[in-house]
Parts: structure tokens; C-alpha cells; sequence
């Protein structure tokens, strides 16, 4: 057993001045027990924490370090920059450089605007899409996740499709009744629902490839029924790449699937470890925001010079280097040579470019319903094991984990040894 004792003192002492100890609810370890460790510091694709262990790092800050910790680089512009100054409420020609380089890469991305978060980003996105469109209602989906905005935090219920329950204390119906619900993967659903409320429809939101409850892969018919169904009905198509942008190659999901979405919203990799948020697309649409337009939006520390830095450094170095095919090659082999070695069991991994989610279920789901509850109490369980044995894991058999640039080969073989001794026993006490 790892000693935590340093981490443990740390999380009592938080939890006096903090609601749980933590700022964000998945640091708190709740799902998988175990004492949260409290990070010193990070180097390529290794963690250490404050009682002097390391740990392989699958998190990777839950999606921005596709380079792993402390890229050269990309901390030699963050310093460069700090050094003349960290923030200005005014513009900086970084500002312009990030955004010309995501809008020459990025086809359906003609204009876009930077906040300071993935949620700012959807919720902004939103408001663009009912100014534009004179429209209140929006579509999201079952086990897609948009940030912590009111009008997206909205469960599913138990018919076809659900508005307005609220998934939080404190959102009100009347928000969230102008949110309706539908299943993942249904083409059924999309027609009757399009069908009945396609023309007073603002925007459906969606996950580039769903990644926040489990990786629910969507089929490319599926995405691009969506696509067609939007335009004919006058919706605008939101696809957000929060996770999936230049996660899944330069040109995300919607290059992935082959479609061409009318705003497209950016967080985590975009600003290489610093906090950042963008939503863009169609100029016609984006010009409808302040000061050109008359919805509003706005942020003090928007297009935050630092992270400016960080996030082009981090995307020049994407588009360079042949980055994103190694990341899939490795991803693949790893996710390949464990789940081989697992064949008789009941684990399986889904993998996408360098993404992949462990679930303790043969089939692999595409709608939140498919995913096997038993299942995620089992990768609860194996969590902490495996976190002793060096391997820090996201803390929840809800996330999916992250292949850095900075995993070796060397790492990946050793680490896929011990997922298979860990995973294996879990299962097999299951069996
Ligand atoms: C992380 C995430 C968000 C929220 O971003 P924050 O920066 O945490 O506010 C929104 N949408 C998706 C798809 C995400 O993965």
C-alpha cells in the first residue's frame, strides 16, 4: 500500500475551508473511495504526489495534456509571455494567432471567440443559437455532458423523450423545461421527435463522441441523420468538441463523422493546461454576438494571453508532428493487448484515437442505458487496487482515460501488464 498520509492531512485540512475538500466534485474520490491524492507535480506522463509516489498519469487533467505534463515548449511560451504580463482586458495579437489557426484548420469554424471554460463555451454557444434562430427549445442527450450551465443540466426521464427535470438542486423547471432529452443511437427517436418539434427547435447540443459517461461511439448514419434532420428544420447543429477537438486529429469529430456542424464549441486541449473555452462556426451566426449583434456575451479574463500561448504552442506541435496517427497506433496496440488478454472475461475497452474507457461488459455500449451499472461498481473497485499499483486512473468507471504523447511504448506494455492482473482479478471474483 502506497503511504497517503500527507494527502489524507491535506483533504481534512481542505475540507474546513471547501465544500468536500475539492473544487470539482470527481476530485473527491466518492465513486471509487480511497484517499484522493493531492498532486505535487507532473512530468510527461507522470504524476507525483505530495507523499513522494508516482503514478502513471491515464487522466491527464481529464483531456487538455495530449502532450503529458510540462511540454517544453509549450512551459517556455507560457513563461515568455507571464513574463510580459498575464492579463490585459484588452486584445493581444495572441488572440488573433489562435483563432486564425483553428479557423484555417477547422472548415466549418469561420469565426470564432474564446472564454475561459468548456461550459462558458456551450452555455454561450446556446444563447447564440436562440438569438439567432428566435427559437427557446433544445435537444441533448442521454449521457452526453456539456458543462455545469442551467438549461444542460437536465436528467432523462423515463418516456422517449423528457423536458425539463432538473439533475441539479437549484435549476429550475421553468430553464429546463425548454431542454428536451432524447436517447443516444435512435434514429427512430430523432424522426418522431424532429417530426413534432423540429420547427421550434433553436439547437441540438451533442458530444463530438459522447466521453463524459463512458465513451458511447456513435454510428456515422447516426450523426449524419442529425445533420440533415437540423438543417431541413432550421436548427442549428452544436457539436461539442470540448473533449474531442484536436483529440480526434486537427479536424475533431466533425471531420471524423464527415459532417459539417453550424458551431462547434472547444475547451481543455485547445488551451494546453490553461483554462480555456471557444465556440464558433458559421460567421453569419457568429456575427450576431456584442458588439456586432445583439446577443451578448462577454469575460474579463477571455482570450487570457497565457493560455493563448499555451493552446497554440500545443496545436502548432499537433499539426506538425504526426502527433495524432502515433497517439492512435499506441492507443490501439495498448487497448489491443490488454482486451486480448482478457478474452474471457467480462471487460472489454472501447478506444477511440487516444481515448480509451475500461468497462466490465462484453458488449460495448452506444446509449447511456447500455452501460452496465454492476460494471461501473467494478472499475470502483479496481480503482484503488490499481492506483497502488501505480496507475492513477480517472476516479469514476463513468470517465474514460487519455494516451499522452509523453506514454512511452515501454510505459504502455507495463502498464497493460498490470491492468491485466488488476482488471482480471476484479472480473473473476465477478465471474
Ligand atoms: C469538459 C467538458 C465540458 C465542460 O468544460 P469545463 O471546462 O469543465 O467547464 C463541456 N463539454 C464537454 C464535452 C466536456 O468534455
Amino acid at each position: 500500500m502506497n503511504h497517503t498520509d500527507k494527502s489524507k492531512e491535506l483533504m481534512a485540512l481542505a475540507a474546513e475551508v471547501t465544500p468536500g475538500g475539492v473544487h470539482s466534485p470527481g476530485r473527491a474520490f466518492k465513486s471509487v473511495g480511497g484517499t484522493p491524492r493531492f498532486i505535487e507535480r507532473g512530468d510527461g506522463a507522470w504524476l507525483y504526489d505530495v507523499d513522494g509516489n508516482k503514478y502513471v498519469d491515464f487522466c491527464c487533467s481529464w483531456g487538455p495534456l495530449i502532450l503529458g505534463h510540462g511540454d517544453p515548449e509549450v512551459v517556455n511560451a507560457v513563461k515568455d509571455q507571464i513574463d510580459r504580463g498575464m492579463t490585459f482586458g484588452a486584445s493581444t495579437e495572441h488572440e488573433y494567432n489562435l483563432a486564425s489557426f483553428i479557423t484555417e484548420r477547422v472548415e466549418p469554424v469561420e469565426s470564432i471567440r474564446f472564454v475561459s471554460s468548456g461550459t462558458e463555451a456551450v452555455m454561450s454557444a446556446i444563447r447564440l443559437a436562440r438569438g439567432f434562430t428566435g427559437r427557446d427549445l433544445i435537444l441533448k442527450f442521454e449521457g452526453c455532458y456539456h458543462g455545469h450551465s442551467d438549461h444542460l443540466l437536465v436528467s432523462a426521464g423515463s418516456g422517449l423523450v423528457t423536458f425539463g427535470q432538473p439533475a441539479s438542486a437549484g435549476v429550475p423547471e421553468a430553464i429546463t423545461s425548454q431542454t428536451a432529452v432524447l436517447p443516444l443511437d435512435d434514429e427512430d427517436a430523432l424522426e418522431t421527435f424532429f417530426a413534432e418539434y423540429g420547427d421550434k427547435l433553436a439547437a441540438v447540443v451533442i458530444e463530438g463522441i459522447p466521453a463524459n459517461n463512458g465513451l458511447l461511439i456513435q454510428r456515422h448514419e447516426y450523426m449524419r441523420l442529425l445533420r440533415a434532420l437540423t438543417e431541413k428544420h432550421g436548427a442549428l447543429l452544436i457539436l461539442d468538441e470540448v473533449i474531442t477537438g484536436f483529440r480526434v486529429g486537427m479536424g475533431g469529430a466533425a471531420a471524423y463523422y464527415g459532417i459539417r456542424p453550424d458551431l462547434i464549441t472547444y475547451g481543455k486541449i485547445i488551451g494546453g493546461g490553461m483554462p480555456v473555452g471557444a465556440f464558433g462556426g458559421r460567421a453569419e451566426i457568429m456575427n450576431q454576438l456584442s458588439p456586432l449583434g445583439p446577443v451578448y456575451q462577454a469575460g474579463t479574463l477571455s482570450g487570457n494571453p497565457v493560455a493563448m500561448v499555451a493552446g497554440l504552442t500545443t496545436l502548432k506541435k499537433l499539426a506538425d508532428g504526426g502527433i495524432h496517427a502515433r497517439l492512435e497506433e499506441k492507443n490501439r496496440k495498448f487497448v489491443s493487448s490488454i482486451v486480448s488478454r482478457l478474452s474471457n472475461s467480462t471487460v472489454n475497452i472501447a478506444g477511440v484515437a487516444s481515448i480509451f474507457w475500461i468497462v466490465f461488459q462484453k458488449e460495448l455500449p452506444r446509449t447511456a442505458a447500455g452501460i452496465s451499472t454492476d460494471g461501473i461498481s467494478h472499475y470502483n473497485r479496481m480503482h484503488e487496487q490499481i492506483l497502488d499499483r501505480g496507475v492513477y486512473l480517472p476516479p469514476s468507471g463513468y470517465e474514460v482515460c487519455f494516451v499522452s504523447a509523453a506514454h512511452t511504448d515501454e510505459m504502455l506494455e507495463h502498464t497493460a501488464d498490470l491492468l491485466v492482473e488488476t482488471i482480471g482479478r476484479e472480473a473473476h471474483a465477478w465471474a
